[in-house]
């Protein structure tokens, strides 16, 4: 299981290239294979749409099963909306699985904005393909009544363009409208760009399925063009 990371090939972690490197079988989605095109040659490569993660995780351990190695491959993190998961309820005792981290959208996210993650925050993803609205709902409360930093993942694609609107709708109920928000779009990949807006003026429309979006808790600040959530240390 290899985290890719964010896109961008210097955030790759070197464990995670080597064991593309010594993979014979890479298995992936087909856009983030694009990612480590120049990895593929001489292997055998198995890719497939987005909401075919199941049949991918069954051909990798079918081909694992083999005797050969197989480099399943997550954007990101594969234990974080990834791979991971998945693959390790198919694989059972037999095969052995190593998860190699990558560097998340919440941390490539956050570097870009500045500092909004120094204090506790929760991820939530907005996807109801897995999981009920109705929990996503409830989390958000949580987030909100909690008081955490906020990062949505998944925040808004086609067939739930509203989500996003309702998230911002419940987490105002217990944060402030002028709570700093920043929404970055390819963080550590190439097109890159970021907006850092508040919870009251942020437009949907900045948001799609390539962005991740960050949401302060009372103390987010917006110093510099960057957005700080204080630690809490006295200057
Ligand atoms: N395993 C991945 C997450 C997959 S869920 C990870 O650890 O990052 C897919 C969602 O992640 C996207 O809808 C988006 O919200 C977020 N995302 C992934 N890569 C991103 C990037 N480079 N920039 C901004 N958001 C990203």
């Amino acid at each position: 299981m290899v985290g890719l990371g964010p896109g961008a090939r210097e955030y790759l972690a070197p464990r995670a290239l080597a064991a593309l490197q010594a993979a014979e079988v890479i298995v992936g989605y087909k856009s983030y294979l694009n990612f480590i095109q120049d990895l593929l040659a001489d292997k055998q490569v198995v890719s497939s749409g987005m909401k075919k993660e199941v049949d991918r995780a069954r051909a990798a351990v079918e081909i694992a099963a083999t005797g050969k190695t197989v480099a399943v491959v997550s954007s990101g993190d594969p234990g974080i909306y990834g791979m991971a998961g998945i693959v390790l309820e198919l694989a059972g005792e037999s095969i052995p699985v190593e998860v190699i981290p990558g560097i998340t959208a919440a941390n490539a996210a956050a570097a870009v904005l500045g500092a909004p993650l120094m204090h506790d925050f929760v991820v939530i993803s907005l996807s109801d393909l897995l999981t009920p609205w109705e929990t996503i709902i409830k989390r958000l409360e949580a987030a909100g009544s909690g008081d955490f930093v906020a990062v949505l993942y998944n925040p808004r694609s086609q067939g739930r363009e509203a989500h996003i609107e309702t998230a911002r709708q419940v987490l105002l109920r217990y944060k402030h409208p002028d709570t700093p928000v920043g929404i970055v779009r390819n963080a550590c990949r190439g097109e890159q760009s970021s907006i850092i807006t508040t919870l009251g003026q942020m437009a949907k429309e900045d948001v799609d399925m390539f962005t991740t979006v960050i949401i302060g808790n009372s103390q987010t600040r917006i110093i510099h063009g960057r957005i700080l959530t204080p630690r809490g240390y006295r200057l």
